[in-house]
């Protein structure tokens, strides 16, 4: 159980069409009610639906963000990207960066350093990913992962305060599986110790459920959740925030 301010943020992935709007009606209904108590809601549904979403969250607390971006602050010759300016351009404020389904494709820690500062130029708030694999965890090399990633997606990047982490790690994306709580708590300390003058906001992401939120939600350092395949069904997603308070 919690007090306090915490964000849940819906990644839709490459899912959803026009006709997924009118499942918002409820959500948008219990953002306006009492029981949101703390909780910020943040969707990231794909490109294809931002200037939809924005529109109908006009009279509502709830943010929009992209799922990516390209790292070109200027408008150019790239086939099938959209960067950050325009993302802003449709209403989105914020944009996730980095997540590990990008990176198995090859998006490096440098490509994802440059994506995060044009984000930060457009004024866009970003959701950074990071997390280990199952090989690097069972070869206890989390924290040398997350410090990585944080190191060099960061580089050079001084104004922080825009900036939300999301461990999730990548085995427990989809999977069902989630860390262990004492696990988690270490390492969402451990990226919190990592930032020497101001903490960042850091979320987990990875099978959150309404089952299982009734475990993450003791983990008191976490400052909120992204997720994925429970987000696309409104009751669900609205559950995980309600069991979150209760
Ligand atoms: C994600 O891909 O960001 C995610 C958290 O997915 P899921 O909740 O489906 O594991």
């Amino acid at each position: 159980m919690t007090n306090k301010y915490m964000y849940f943020i819906a990644n839709w992935k490459m899912y959803g069409n026009l006709s997924s709007l009118k499942t918002l009606d409820k959500v948008i209904k219990f953002s306006k009610s009492k029981e949101i108590k703390g909780g910020r809601l943040i969707y990231c549904p794909p490109n294809t639906l931002i200037s939809s979403f924005s529109k109908k969250f006009k009279n509502c607390q709830i943010g929009i963000g992209g799922q990516n971006c390209h790292e070109s602050d200027v408008y150019g010759a790239h086939t099938g990207f959209v960067n950050s300016q325009m993302l802003k351009n449709i209403g989105a404020h914020f944009v996730i960066i980095g997540h590990s389904e990008n990176r198995v494709k090859g998006e490096s820690d440098k490509l994802i350093n440059l994506k995060i500062k044009s984000a930060l130029d457009a004024k866009l708030k970003v959701i950074f990913c990071i997390g280990e694999t199952l090989n690097e965890k069972k070869k206890k090399k989390t924290h040398s992962i997350l410090s990585r990633q944080i190191k060099i997606g960061l580089k050079n990047i001084k104004y922080k305060s825009n900036i939300f982490l999301a461990y999730e790690p990548v085995w427990a994306i989809g999977s069902g599986l989630i860390p262990k709580h004492q696990d988690l708590f270490k390492t969402v300390k451990y990226i919190k110790s990592k930032f020497k003058d101001k903490l960042p906001k850091v979320l987990y992401g990875g099978s959150v459920n309404p089952k299982n939120i009734t475990i993450l939600r003791e983990i008191n350092n976490i400052d909120g959740f992204l997720i994925g395949g429970a987000s696309q069904n409104a009751k669900k997603f609205i559950d995980i925030v309600k069991k979150t308070y209760s």
